[in-house]
Parts: C-alpha cells; sequence; structure tokens
C-alpha cells in the first residue's frame, strides 16, 4: 500500500485530516495512533500489515466508523459548552479550509477564561486566533510549540477596551499560564 492509500483510507474514516500528499509525517503517523487507540491495535503509529488489514475490514464493514461516532451532532460536543455563556466553539475554529477547523478542541478551561474576561468588561469579545493547524500556524508565523496547536490559546481584542487594560486583568486572574499584548488593541493569552 503506497503513502497516500493509507492516508486515504484513514482520511475516509475520519482519522486523517491533513492533504493526501504521500509524505508521512506527524499528521499521517497521529491519524494512525488514533486509528489502533480506537481499534485495539499496538499504538505505535506505524502503519504496517495488520493495521492495513485492520482499516480494510473495517471500511468492508461499512460500519460508522469510531471516530466519526464519537463527532459531536450539534457542533458542541462537550457538556462543558453549555456552561458557558459568551462564546460558541465556532469562534475558536482554524480559519484555513484544510483541516476541518478543528484539528484540536479548544480546551475547556481556555474558553472559562474567556468567559471570565468577556464578563469582566461586559463589552464583546472577538477571537482573531483560537485553535490552529500545523499549516495554518506556519502561514501566521506561529512559534513551532504554539499553544494554538493544541487548543489552549486565544488571540482577541475586548471592543472599546485597550489591549494594556485588557492584559492587565488576564495576568490577574488565576489559570493563565502566559499572556501578552499582541499590538494596541489584540492580547494572547494561554494555559498550561
Ligand atoms: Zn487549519
Ligand atoms: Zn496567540
Amino acid at each position: 500500500m503506497t503513502i497516500k492509500q493509507k492516508q486515504c483510507l484513514l482520511a475516509y474514516l475520519g482519522y486523517y485530516t491533513g492533504s493526501v500528499d504521500g509524505i508521512w509525517g506527524n499528521q499521517s503517523r497521529t491519524a494512525t495512533k488514533s486509528f489502533q487507540r480506537d481499534y485495539q491495535l499496538s499504538v505505535d503509529g506505524s502503519f504496517g500489515e495488520v493495521t492495513a488489514q485492520r482499516i480494510r475490514e473495517v471500511i468492508a464493514s461499512g460500519e460508522e466508523p469510531v471516530k466519526l461516532s464519537r463527532q459531536p451532532q450539534s457542533g458542541s460536543g462537550a457538556d462543558w459548552w453549555k456552561e458557558i455563556r459568551y462564546f460558541t466553539r465556532e469562534e475558536f475554529r482554524c480559519p484555513c479550509s484544510r483541516c476541518g477547523g478543528f484539528p484540536v478542541e479548544p480546551e475547556e478551561s481556555i474558553v472559562r477564561l474567556a468567559d471570565r474576561v468577556r464578563g469582566h468588561f461586559g463589552a464583546p469579545v472577538t477571537v482573531s486566533s483560537g485553535v490552529r493547524c500545523v499549516e495554518h500556524n506556519r502561514e501566521v508565523g506561529g512559534v513551532a510549540a504554539s499553544r494554538h496547536l493544541r487548543g489552549k490559546a486565544m488571540d482577541f481584542t475586548v471592543s472599546g477596551v485597550a489591549g494594556s487594560t485588557v492584559l492587565a486583568y488576564v495576568q490577574s486572574m488565576g489559570g493563565v499560564r502566559y499572556a501578552y499584548a499582541i499590538d494596541s488593541s489584540f492580547v494572547h493569552m494561554d494555559v498550561e
């Protein structure tokens, strides 16, 4: 089986969201691991004969793949989103057109912090960057270890409030790992 074929099968079952480029990189390995985990194979991220055979069986069975059956129906998924007053999951979506928007889920703690910021200032908050896939992160010049890649960071602005004021409040909240002003109105904050 060629790498492209492997990527196609993983994509068909919802595990691989990258481009079918024939390059066996991190995304391919991660997708393979998550397939192996769901179907009780040994999780090594290498797509060998056992994995190949299992994936053919799963596709031939016509059953809904574990990965897709786990996808939230209404787009919001986890229960804690119901407790979030001011944000929807969509606002944290990776804006590129390739990754499907959520290569990872936004971390609960960062969304809860965002809710607190919004409540504190009582003014609209615009999220300019939440979750990022590797490609989009590269495009916007994000560092390789950016917490945006793990759903643990957000960049935002509070309408009518100076970035320095927002930053001071963010830094006063517990639970923020790191925050800085991107410019005079946008602030980055992230969590552990
Ligand atoms: Zn993306
Ligand atoms: Zn950021």
